[in-house]
């Protein structure tokens, strides 16, 4: 049937170079976690600090924090970390408030600098916040602007000499699909437009590089391979030289040239603290911070070739061992082409997927029928990528997912 067996795979545990990252992180016992894309695994460290942040730096030293804890820098000191897995630089990335409203900061600046231009180009199939928050800005705006949306295969044809921006996700949220950053934004700029990066599923989980590529503007969010926690605060990057080019549209005092002049009017600081509205969540921001400081330890190119294997077995087992139960791989084969998460399309997925979990392997469902599995090096053993495929062999082979508490409705997928 295979040529692998579980000891194979318990092998290539003993020798791989960032197995010992797993012991950094709180893992259920019994649980085979495959779903870091949605949301990464707690860091041991987040307990720490957050006992720390809670008790002395709110609870002792109170608003001196703000100073004596360096609680005023934290969101751009995080945002330099950041840089580091992203290919960009000190002082061109932020951490701030959540993806969508980022986008919308974005969107609306390069909107600004192009007046002249009306279209905005976007993936029809993208996962939706980013083209609600797009809809909902134009609506705002009101000067005529409208979205050509497109599916990857005709992205390079709808770059034309009325685009705008062209704002994209790097890494498709249902299947996978890796578009290329450096084509596609020398494409952009050969037509005049700019180019939005959305950096979810990408952001530590493979060597990106905005800088290299020349990247106008990017985000992302932390809770996913960052492992920053529920709810964590996104990112921003903005190149160097489009800072003080535009102006963002959400102006908050924390965004002002010197918040603690008390001015009258606005005036923006010509730097990436622009990017900033309001008060940060400093207990959040503290704990982003533990899984940040995780994967600057870890090599970027390393988790990237853990991640294609992982992946490549998967396929090949779920090939192995539940052939003919349906499932058709949605995730492009070729290594060059995909992220780091698998989906398959099967008509029960969602059935499929409760039973998998009731098994503890924890993957999700996205309508109408993709089940996904996310592979997240730091912590997801080889070994793994076996025991779930068994799991999953045991429920085909059995029907388990026709069981009704499988195929009830809940609130999140
Ligand atoms: C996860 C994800 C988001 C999440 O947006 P929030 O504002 O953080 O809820 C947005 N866009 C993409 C492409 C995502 O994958």
């Amino acid at each position: 049937m295979s040529e692998y067996s579980r000891d194979f795979f318990l092998d290539l545990d003993s020798r791989d170079k960032l197995a010992s990252f797993r012991d950094e992180f709180c893992l259920p016992e019994g649980m085979i976690y495959l779903d870091g894309n949605s949301l990464g695994a707690m860091p041991l460290s987040a307990k720490k600090r957050v006992a720390d942040v809670v008790e002395r730096e709110w609870g002792q030293d109170l608003i001196t924090s703000w100073n004596k804890n360096s609680w005023f820098h934290l969101a751009e000191k995080l945002g330099d970390k950041i840089a580091r897995l992203i290919g960009a630089g000190l002082g061109e990335v932020m951490t701030c408030d959540a993806t969508g409203l980022n986008l919308y900061k974005l969107l609306s600046m390069a909107l600004d600098m192009r007046p002249d231009r009306k279209v905005i180009v976007m993936e029809g199939s993208n996962f939706p916040t980013d083209n609600y928050m797009a809809q909902g800005l134009i609506k705002q705006l009101g000067r005529g602007h409208q979205i050509r949306f497109i599916e990857k295969e005709d992205i390079m044809d709808a770059i034309t000499e009325d685009v705008a921006v062209v704002s994209l996700t790097q890494v498709h949220y249902k299947t996978g699909h890796l578009l290329d950053m450096k084509a596609i934004t020398e494409k952009a700029h050969e037509a005049g437009a700019l180019v939005i990066w959305d950096l979810c599923h990408s952001a530590g989980a493979l060597p990106v590089d905005l800088n290299g590529c020349n990247a106008d503007f990017a985000l992302g969010c932390g809770y996913k391979y960052i492992n920053g926690g529920p709810g964590a605060p996104a990112f921003i990057f903005v190149a160097m030289r489009h800072q003080g080019n535009a102006t963002q549209p959400l102006t908050g005092w924390w965004g002002h040239e010197a918040p603690f002049a008390f001015e009258q009017d606005y005036r923006p600081a010509n730097n990436i603290r622009q990017m900033l509205t309001g008060t940060q969540p400093i207990l959040s921001l503290a704990v982003l911070e533990c899984g940040i400081d995780i994967l600057c330890r870890a090599d970027m190119v390393e988790i990237h070739e853990k991640s294609m294997n992982l992946c490549d077995y998967f396929i090949d087992l779920v090939k192995a061992y539940c052939a003919g139960h349906g499932f058709s791989l949605a995730t492009p084969r070729r290594r060059d082409e995909r992220g780091s998460q698998v989906s398959f399309s099967h008509e029960q997925g969602f059935a499929i997927m409760q039973a998998l979990i009731a098994a503890k392997v924890v993957g999700d469902f996205r309508a109408p029928d993709i089940i996904r599995f996310g592979f997240t090096p730091l912590y997801t053993r080889f070994v793994d990528v076996w025991d779930a495929v068994m799991r999953l062999k045991n429920i085909m082979e059995n029907d388990l997912w026709q069981k009704p508490e499988y195929n009830q409705l809940t609130d999140v997928t």
